[in-house]
Parts: C-alpha cells; sequence; structure tokens
C-alpha cells in the first residue's frame, strides 16, 4: 500500500483531519494506495497558496517567454518519465498501458505547444475616434484557476487545462478524480524539477462534494475548469454563476457514428470499433451510437460482431490485451444495470452482455456487449453509459441519419463515414457537435480546438483560442493632458 501526500505551496503535505481514503486497483480489485482526504479548510490552505503565488512571489514577475521555456522544459521531463506516467496512470484507471504510454508521450506537445504560444499572445492599439488618445489592449491572466479532472484519462485532460492556464500566468489548486490521484500527485516532482515556483501548481486530494464545491466556491478562484460528468458539471456551473466565475465544462456526450453505404467498409468496422471498445466505451467521446445504412447493415454487423469477438480481455500490462477493465467499482455496476435497463427496453443483446471475470484478475470487467433493435428514444441510445457498450440504429438516407444523430442532448461529436466528398461537407456541416470527424475518429491535438455544444459542456480546450479562455481583456486609455470642457459629459 502505497501512501501518497497533497501538494500545497511547493510543500507534500497531509489533510488537517488526517484522514485518508483508499484507491482500487480496477484490473485486481484491490487497494494499492491512499490519498489525504481534503476538506474545505485545505482547499482554502491550498487557494490561499496559489493567490499568494498569483500576487506575490516570483511567479507574476516572469515574462510570458519564460513562463513558456518552463513548460518546454516540462515537456522534456514528462518525455523522459512518459512510461513511469503510464504505469501509474494503468494501477490508478485499468487502461492499457499500451494506450496510456502512447497517451502520455503525446501529452507532452500540449506542454510543448502551449510553452511556444506563452510569449505569442499579442494586444492590440486599435485605431480610436477620440483625438490625443491611445487605447490599448493586454491580455491578463485571470488569477486561482480550478482545474477539476475525470478518472479516465486523468493526466491527459489535466494537460488540456493546465498547460494553457500556465501559459497565460495564472495559478492553479488542481483537484483529480478521488479514483485516480497518483499520476496527478507523481507529475508535481516533474512540475518541481522543471522550476515552476512554490505555489503556482497546488494539488488537493478527495471528493466532489467535500473538497470540489469548496474549491469552485471558494472567493478567491476566479475560473473552473472541468472535465467530467453532466450532473457534477451543472452543479459546478450553477455554483459558478452565483460568483460570476468563468467556467470551462467539457461533460460527454451519447456521439452518433454514421456509416453510409458508399464506405470504405475495411476502414470503417475497425473505425466503429475504436470508437466504442477503445478504453473500455469510458471516453466522452465515445462513438456508442453506431448508425448503419440498411443496404449495408447485415454485413457491417457481422464483421463487426466477428471482429470484437475475437477481443481478448486481460492484463491491461500485457500488450497481447484489447480490453481492459473498467475504471471503478461504481462504474462496472453502472454500466450492467444499463445493460438490463437496454434489455427490459427491447432492444436485443447480439453480443456479450456480462460481467466478465479472465483468469488472474479479480477486477471490474465487462464483456464488449453490442445491441441491435435499439430506437433512438430508448434510455440507452439517449444516456451516456461510458462503458463498451454499443447501440446499433438503421436509416434509410441522409436526411434520417442527421435527424436520429441530432437527436439527443448531447453534442460533442459525430462520425461520418463516406466516400462521397460532397456528402462529407454537408454531413459535417449538418451534424450538431463540436467535432466532426470525416472516415476516422477519436482524433485529437492540442492545435484544434475540442469541446461541445448542447449538454456537451461549454468552452473550448486545445489549440490558439484556448489561451484566451484563461485570460481577460483589459483597456488601457493613454491621453495627452487636454482641457476637459465639460466635465459633466462623457468623452
Ligand atoms: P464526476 O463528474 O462525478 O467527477 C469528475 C470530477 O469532478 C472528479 O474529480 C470529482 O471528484 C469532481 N466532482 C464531482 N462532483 C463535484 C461537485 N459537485 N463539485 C465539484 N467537483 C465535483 O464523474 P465520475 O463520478 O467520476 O463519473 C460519473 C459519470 O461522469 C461517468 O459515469 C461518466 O458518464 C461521466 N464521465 C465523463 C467524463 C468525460 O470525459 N466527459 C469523464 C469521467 C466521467
Amino acid at each position: 500500500m502505497q501512501d501518497y501526500q497533497m501538494y500545497i505551496d511547493g510543500k507534500w503535505c497531509d489533510a488537517e483531519s488526517g484522514e485518508r481514503f483508499p484507491s482500487a486497483n480496477p484490473y485486481t480489485g484491490l487497494d494499492w494506495a491512499r490519498f489525504p482526504k481534503a476538506s474545505a479548510s485545505d482547499v482554502d490552505r491550498a487557494v490561499q497558496a496559489a493567490h499568494m503565488a498569483f500576487t506575490e512571489g516570483d511567479w507574476p514577475r516572469w515574462t510570458a517567454s519564460a513562463r513558456g521555456a518552463a513548460l518546454v522544459r516540462l515537456a522534456g521531463l514528462i518525455t523522459e518519465n512518459s512510461d513511469k506516467l503510464a504505469e501509474i496512470e494503468v494501477r490508478d484507471n485499468g487502461k492499457l498501458f499500451a494506450e496510456m504510454s502512447n497517451q502520455c508521450r503525446y501529452m507532452a506537445n500540449w506542454y510543448a505547444y502551449y510553452g511556444g504560444l506563452a510569449d505569442k499572445v499579442e494586444g492590440s492599439v486599435p485605431p480610436i475616434d477620440k483625438p490625443g488618445v491611445v487605447n490599448m489592449i493586454t491580455y491578463e491572466p485571470l488569477g486561482v484557476c480550478a482545474l477539476i479532472t475525470p478518472w479516465n484519462s486523468p493526466l491527459l485532460l489535466l494537460a488540456w487545462k493546465l498547460a494553457p492556464a500556465l501559459a497565460a500566468g495564472n495559478t492553479v489548486v488542481i483537484k483529480p478524480s478521488e479514483y485516480t490521484s497518483a499520476s496527478t500527485l507523481e507529475l508535481m516532482r516533474l512540475v518541481e524539477q522543471a522550476g515552476i515556483p512554490a505555489g503556482v501548481v497546488n494539488v488537493i486530494t478527495g471528493f466532489g462534494t467535500e473538497a470540489g464545491m469548496p474549491l469552485v466556491t471558494h472567493p478567491l478562484v476566479r475560473k473552473i475548469a472541468f472535465t467530467g460528468g453532466e450532473a457534477a458539471g451543472r452543479a459546478i456551473n450553477e455554483a459558478a454563476a452565483r460568483d460570476f466565475k468563468k467556467v470551462t465544462l467539457e461533460l460527454g456526450g451519447k456521439s452518433p457514428n454514421i456509416v453510409f453505404d458508399d464506405a470504405d467498409l475495411d476502414a470503417a468496422v475497425p473505425g466503429a470499433i475504436s470508437g466504442i471498445f477503445a478504453a473500455s466505451g469510458q471516453t466522452c467521446i465515445a462513438g456508442s451510437r453506431l448508425l448503419l445504412q440498411d443496404s449495408i447493415y447485415d454485413e457491417f454487423v457481422d464483421r463487426l460482431t466477428d471482429m470484437t469477438r475475437a477481443a481478448v480481455l486481460g492484463d491491461p500490462m500485457d500488450p497481447a490485451t484489447n480490453i481492459s477493465p473498467v475504471a471503478t467499482k461504481a462504474q462496472h455496476e453502472k454500466i450492467l444495470s444499463y445493460i438490463d435497463i437496454a434489455k427490459a427496453e427491447g432492444a436485443t443483446c447480439i453480443l456479450g452482455g456480462n460481467a466478465a471475470q479472465p483468469e488472474g484478475s479479480g477486477g471490474y470487467f465487462v464483456e464488449p456487449t453490442i445491441f441491435t433493435d435499439v430506437r433512438n428514444d430508448m434510455r440507452i441510445a439517449q444516456e451516456e453509459v461510458f462503458g463498451p457498450v454499443l447501440s446499433i440504429l438503421r436509416f434509410h438516407d441522409e436526411d434520417e441519419a442527421v435527424r436520429i444523430g441530432n437527436d439527443t442532448n448531447y453534442g460533442l461529436a459525430a462520425g461520418v463515414w463516406t466516400n462521397d466528398l460532397t456528402r462529407a461537407l454537408r454531413m459535417s456541416r449538418r451534424m450538431q457537435a463540436g467535432t466532426v470527424w470525416v472516415n476516422t475518429y477519436r482524433s485529437t491535438s492540442y492545435t484544434t480546438p475540442f469541446g461541445g455544444i448542447k449538454n456537451s459542456g461549454l468552452g473550448r480546450e486545445n489549440g490558439m483560442e484556448a489561451i484566451k479562455e484563461y485570460l481577460q481583456p483589459k483597456s488601457i486609455w493613454l491621453a495627452e493632458p487636454q482641457a476637459v470642457s465639460n466635465p459633466f459629459i462623457r468623452r
């Protein structure tokens, strides 16, 4: 059992109460680490440290270039340590080592990209309609930002927030998921080595209501960046609105993956599988509704089922494993209950549908599960399962595909498989989603904006524009001394 400490003001510390909570390895089902259980007083300590670092000390005096250089150093350290970080992620969330090791290496790009961008955010001097006056627009950091992350890709989703927040000159308090706190704490050793001053990055560990909500409502926190479930996102948005705080919310989806009869099925079949069964379906962008055009329906379902049936469930550290456990016991129960709901609603389970227990594991496996005869108004087609459960729907023509695809409260992503270029362009425009992939699925990059519409969230992460989510414009007016003819009239 490994005992971790929180990271506040550059020091490792316990919760004031001395309480701890355990974290289980999803593959074995056994606890492997314990973390301090933060409450409001610990949150206050962390936010005060971040506020001091923002207002006093070295950080506010660093040039944008110096901040950028530190982020580039951090990128290098992450690259050097990516396998070590990936191993910790796997122990905490059970995802495949092959995927997490790729992800941790790739994640370094966010720090390099925003490191490079730090000294390229330029203000402006608009031509102003007042004689003898210069108006300058500068961009300033917001202050203390709360970064709240989920368990499915803890370090990557943190990078999407931490890199632009620091590049913009903010300080932060991070609250990782109570299920996956270890990797974020390990990252702090690299943050220190990169030379980022104490207090600029702080981590508290604990639960949503006891630690997350006091962080959101702390009066010195000016922005909340959150990835997670819709319920927590709504609670955070409401609380933030009361004090006029900025938010970025990334809340998941029920994304349609639409295959037309002119698609290259050799690409579309593995594309559909990667959309839902990679990461055991625990991604916000999961293509959990597969829409198949009538004329290819039977062939596609057969090929998809055969390929999925061959997937190997097992130890996430074993390169031969394709499907690893889901991250938590609660998630395991939730997925199985959705399978029951789908059956009760009249959907037909043509593959999987049960908990699984590969030899040697005591953890939380669910068989890759495929439902046909799904109607789009069923709960299995409308609610986010966040597990390896695919709903297949049938459509006749493009209009029907668009109608079914958009008929959801979510709008995070959509996939379209077609070899018709004009249809690809039309569908890209018609799908109500923050991201549309054509003839690919699950691609994201540090260079391109990511986020949702409708209940999938607010704001965008990644790309050049995302740094503005951590900045606020200021107008500065410089006037030549001039006689004020009438001080009671606005100039
Ligand atoms: P969650 O939304 O409850 O938790 C995500 C993070 O928010 C955690 O750090 C948690 O401690 C914190 N949190 C929870 N409630 C909070 C509150 N009221 N105030 C402040 N912080 C709070 O996610 P979960 O319980 O881990 O999973 C619930 C569901 O969310 C999943 O079943 C899945 O559908 C969805 N989910 C989505 C994503 C995504 O990438 N969009 C990621 C994880 C989970």
